[in-house]
């Protein structure tokens, strides 16, 4: 073999197998310090002179968030909880009134796996071929949803219930379909066409998710 190609064939070995990993793997990447809390000012780590204990304390869910339509849900990422940074991980608390409900939604960057620490719902997902996988769970069980799959949670119980979810992303990001199809902009017409409706209940959804 020629010098050259010999060349051209290790870089290209050495290219497949340095980008195997990060080619095949979709969660967050491997931190390369103990911990990074962002400086405010630049893209590094702050110095860990000034780094205190309080930065790895949250509080924020000791009580439930605000309440929109019967639902609370207050995310504890590296966005509110900037010690989660680089650490591929965080936390929801979801409450929830009778009757509310998590509206269908998914994470692109993180499953799922939610936690039922008092009440009772209806939770399930429903994967890539319109199969629902849904049932009412209790206090003290878990169920798990799978990376970027579309679920939902309804309280069925008659009293308030409450959720913690943990994610395996810093950053899992939630995309509730609701606000996402009807409250973000997307032309009339589109939607129309796609749900097979009236330019006037597309208005009224639009008014209820913008
Ligand atoms: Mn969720």
């Amino acid at each position: 073999m020629f010098p050259k190609m010999l060349v051209l064939l290790v870089i290209f070995i050495l290219y497949s197998t340095i980008n195997q990993p990060t080619s095949v793997s979709g969660s967050d990447p491997d931190p390369l310090q103990d911990y990074c809390l962002p400086s405010p000012h630049s893209h590094q780590c702050k110095n860990s002179s000034s780094v205190t204990v309080d930065d790895f304390i949250f509080s924020g869910i000791k009580h439930p968030g605000k309440f929109t339509n019967k639902f609370s849900g207050v995310p504890v990422s590296a966005t509110v909880f900037p010690a989660l940074n680089t650490l591929g991980m965080s936390l929801v608390r979801a409450d929830f009134e009778v009757g509310g409900t998590n509206v269908p939604h998914y994470h692109p960057r993180a499953t799922e796996i939610a936690y039922v620490l008092e009440g009772k719902l209806y939770s399930g997902f429903v994967d890539t071929t319109n199969k629902v996988f849904a049932k009412v769970i209790e206090k003290g069980e878990v169920m798990v949803f799978p990376r970027g799959v579309l679920h939902f949670q309804m309280n069925v119980g008659k009293t308030r219930a409450t959720v913690l979810g943990s994610f395996d992303s810093q950053n899992p990001g939630s995309v509730k379909l609701p606000a996402a199809l009807f409250g973000s902009g997307i032309d009339d017409e589109l939607l129309e066409k796609a749900f097979g409706l009236k330019s006037k209940d597309i208005s009224k959804l639009k008014k209820r998710f913008g």
